[in-house]
């Protein structure tokens, strides 16, 4: 039977229903729409000269809107075998101060180009591990920052950093504090000691506890924890714990991310021994026990992985239809174009995505030539746009207004999408939307199926699939991770 959860002292649509059975039959590989066109439809076509491009276009709009700034730093001290993220494991600390005389230059580069409208409302530090950087650092850094930027206020802004409780102290989080950091975000996974050791990631919970202890004491405004189900070793049990230990530790906000064992494709993965590994009924109940024991705790689903408290500001901007979503996940800055510096990093501005070089040598060589270290990207058309605002909307407010879009768009909502229409009718027999004269409703019990939902409105996607099934031979597979 589907349990509908209903969250205490939330709004109604704080509700989402949890239905094994349709999971079971709808769950697929799928996007995460941090972005549409998904990153895997960029091109090396597409380089710097485009991004200019796309910058004067912004500034004959008359382009000055708050920025967000994302700056990647990619070392980690140890390997998590999980991983699939673009990291380098190293403890050559002096890898890192190589690392920063570039990315310090990639900085300038863009400050000069946005020179003028370059206030930046957001800033997300993310890895790797960006606390891999001695305090030393991360204060030159964050000065180098300041002298090319211009930052709002601490209680405007909203400037937040992923850290690895391993490596930190509690004088270090209140460094960062005084850096200039408002969020945390830590990594933690799972607090059950064969899980740690399994994911080769030994993490004792008195110590993360601690420092999110400190977080609070420096003055954090929201402490967001990482999750993962699925991890090799975890079941029913140890993932009741973990959540009793997460609940009374009183995150604001948690992530709580599907493990997508994938072997073949990340090498570090490897090492996990497939007898570890849950089954997918196992790992099925597992996110139903999580977000049962979630919400009865009082977080609000926001959407795809996340939950906050009612009192977060991501809840509130969900309330208030101010929710955005890009590459750091759920965010409260709807309009702003992000500059993403470091290797591998995706910029996001105006109708372009670009994304850097993934190797250090390849970033460093662009840069040595005086160019942004742009490897590929992808210039919008009218459709993507439109298609972009379609997810976006779903995806973090679970309801599209059509009449909204025809207002904004200049397209007939039912005839330009009569096949997604089509395909959403289906969705809708399966009780996960409510098709109506002017509006899509997610139910909730589509809302954990929001990405099949949205993928209805993926063109690149749809095309795809059609040139893989036509030639299976020639086309490289999708890589995407399941939707549940
Ligand atoms: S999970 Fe995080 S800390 Fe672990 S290897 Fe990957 S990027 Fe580094």
């Amino acid at each position: 039977m589907p349990t509908v959860l209903n969250i205490p002292n939330a709004e109604l649509d704080a509700v989402v229903e949890f239905d094994p059975v349709i999971i079971g039959k709808m769950s697929q590989s799928g996007p995460r729409y941090t972005s549409y066109p998904t990153a895997d439809r960029f091109t090396a076509e597409f380089g710097y000269g485009n991004f200019l491009e796309a910058l004067a276009a912004l500034r004959m709009r008359g382009g000055r809107r708050p920025l967000s700034l994302y700056v990647h730093v990619p070392f980690c001290d140890t390997l998590c075998y999980y991983c699939a993220c673009n990291k380098i494991i190293t403890k050559d600390r002096s890898k890192a101060a190589t690392y920063l005389s570039y990315l310090k230059q990639e900085i300038a580069m863009q400050a000069r180009l946005f020179a003028g409208m370059n206030q930046i409302e957001q800033l997300h530090f993310g890895g790797g591990t960006p606390t891999y950087l001695s305090e030393k650092q991360m204060d030159e850094l964050m000065t180098h920052l300041r002298q090319h930027f211009e930052f709002a206020s601490d209680e405007d802004g909203e400037y937040s950093i992923e850290i690895d409780p391993r490596t930190v102290t509690r004088e270090r989080v209140f460094s960062l504090r005084a850096q200039g950091f408002n969020r945390i975000s830590l990594g933690v996974q799972d607090f059950d000691d064969a899980v740690q050791k399994a994911v080769n990631r030994i993490q004792p919970e008195a110590e993360t506890v601690a420092i999110m202890q400190a977080a609070r004491d420096a003055g954090f405004r929201s402490i967001s924890i990482d999750l993962i189900y699925g991890l090799p070793k975890q079941n029913l049990e140890t993932m009741t714990e973990t959540l009793r230990k997460v609940i009374a530790a009183s995150p604001d906000r948690i992530a709580l991310y599907h493990y997508a064992h994938m072997p073949h494709l990340f090498k570090p993965q490897r090492r996990i021994l497939d007898a570890d590994m849950p089954d997918s009924s196992t790992k099925l109940a597992m996110l139903g026990l999580c977000i049962a024991r979630l919400t009865a705790a009082g977080y609000v689903y926001i959407g795809m992985d996340h939950f906050a408290k009612p009192t977060d500001e991501l809840a509130i901007a969900q309330r208030q239809g101010r929710l955005h979503r890009n590459f750091q996940g759920y965010s409260t800055r709807a309009e702003s174009d992000l500059i993403a510096c470091g290797v591998s990093a995706i910029s996001s501005v105006g109708a372009v995505y670009s994304q850097n070089e993934k190797t250090l040598d390849a970033y460093y060589e662009k840069l040595d030539e005086g160019m942004l270290p742009i490897a590929r990207g992808i210039k919008l058309d009218t459709d993507d746009v439109l298609r972009r605002i379609i997810i976006q909307m779903l995806m973090c407010n679970f309801e599209l207004s059509i009449s909204s879009i025809e207002q904004a768009h200049p397209v007939q909502f039912r005839s330009y999408f009569s096949t997604e229409l089509e395909q959403l009718r289906t969705l809708a027999q399966d009780g996960l939307l409510i098709i109506e004269d002017d509006w899509l409703t997610v139910t909730p019990k589509g809302r954990l199926l929001i990405r099949n939902i949205c993928m209805v409105f993926d063109r690149h996607l749809a095309q795809a699939r059609a040139l893989a099934a036509a030639a299976p031979d020639c086309v490289q597979p999708l890589r995407y991770s399941q939707t549940v």
